[in-house]
C-alpha cells in the first residue's frame, strides 16, 4: 500500500447525527486498489479462565485525521454531542457489572475527554490481552451489532492519494467475532426489547470516511475479536441527540450479558 506523506485532504461534513450508517451513495475512489491486508494468521483468545475485556467507549472528544501507522488506513474520528458521555456511561455501566462478576475489564479511553486514535486503542487492548473488545455507539433507529468477517474491507486514498483498499483477513478472529457478536445481540435483543441485528455496515457515501463495510477500528483489530455496537431505541433518540438514562441502562444490561454469555469466567 502507498505509504508516501501526503496529507489527506478533507471536504465535506460528517453526518450531524448518527454514526452508523449513512446516506447511501456514491463510494469515494476505491475502484483500483492496491491489494491491502490486516491479517497475520493467529488470534489473541485468553485461555479459559483468564477473561480480560475491552470495552471501546464510541467517538473521540476532539477531532481526529490521521493514517493508522501498521495498516495505512485513513482513522477519522469526531465528537458527536450527547453520545460522547451516554456512551461513556454505558462503558462505565458495564464495567462495574463484569468487574463484581469476575472480569478485568479495561476502558479504552479513560475519560470522556481523553483523546486516543483508533489504534492507540487498539494497541490498549492488544496490551492488556482482551479475548474481547466491543465498541458503543449510539445512532438514531439504528440497533445493530457488526462482527469482524473475512473479507470486509475499506478503501478511499490513503498517503498521496492513491487508492488503497484495506481487507480484514484473520479468519480466527473473525470467526470469533461473530460467535461474541451473535451472543451479544440476542442478549441485547432480550434487554432492549426489540430486535437487534447481527450485520455489516455500510460506509459509502460517507466521505471524507472511507467506502466500505466494516468500522476502521475493527477492521485494524487484526489479532483481537471486535464486536461494534449501535443503539437507537424508540423515540428517534441517539447519535448527537441524549438518550434517556433507562434506554442506556438497557443497553448496558444487553451487553454485559452478552459477554458473559459469549465468554463465560469458568471453564466448562
Ligand atoms: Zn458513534
Amino acid at each position: 500500500m502507498a505509504r508516501i506523506r501526503v496529507a489527506l485532504v478533507v471536504v465535506g461534513a460528517l453526518a450531524a447525527t448518527g454514526c452508523a450508517t449513512g446516506p447511501v451513495g456514491v463510494a469515494s475512489s476505491s475502484a483500483a486498489p492496491d491489494a491491502g491486508s490486516t491479517g497475520s494468521g493467529s488470534s489473541s483468545l485468553a485461555p479459559c479462565g483468564q477473561r480480560v475485556v475491552a470495552i471501546d467507549p464510541g467517538h473521540n472528544p476532539v477531532r481526529i485525521e490521521s493514517f493508522d501507522p501498521v495498516t495505512g488506513a485513513a482513522q477519522i474520528d469526531y465528537p458527536n454531542g450527547a453520545e460522547d458521555r451516554n456512551v461513556f456511561s454505558v462503558a462505565q455501566q458495564v464495567q462495574r457489572t463484569l468487574t463484581a462478576r469476575g472480569y478485568r475489564v479495561v476502558l479504552l479511553k479513560r475519560s470522556p475527554g481523553e483523546s486516543v486514535s483508533y489504534r492507540e486503542r487498539v494497541t490498549r487492548a492488544e496490551r492488556a490481552g482482551a479475548a474481547l473488545a466491543v465498541s458503543i455507539h449510539t445512532s438514531p433507529g439504528v440497533n445493530a451489532v457488526f462482527p469482524q468477517r473475512v473479507g470486509l474491507y475499506r478503501s478511499g486514498a490513503g498517503r498521496g492519494g492513491k487508492p488503497v483498499r484495506i481487507v480484514f483477513t484473520n479468519a480466527a478472529t473473525a470467526a470469533a467475532s461473530q460467535r461474541y457478536s451473535a451472543a451479544i445481540a440476542a442478549a441485547r435483543s432480550k434487554a432492549e426489547g426489540h430486535r437487534v441485528s447481527v450485520r455489516d455496515n455500510n460506509f459509502g457515501g460517507r466521505a471524507p470516511l472511507w467506502a466500505g463495510n466494516i468500522p476502521i477500528i475493527s477492521l485494524i483489530a487484526t489479532n483481537t475479536p471486535w464486536v461494534y455496537n449501535e443503539f437507537g431505541p424508540a423515540g428517534g433518540t441517539g447519535g448527537s441527540i441524549p438518550v434517556p438514562a433507562t434506554a442506556l441502562s438497557k443497553y448496558a444490561r444487553g451487553i454485559a450479558t452478552g459477554i458473559e454469555a459469549a465468554l463465560p469466567t469458568r471453564c466448562m
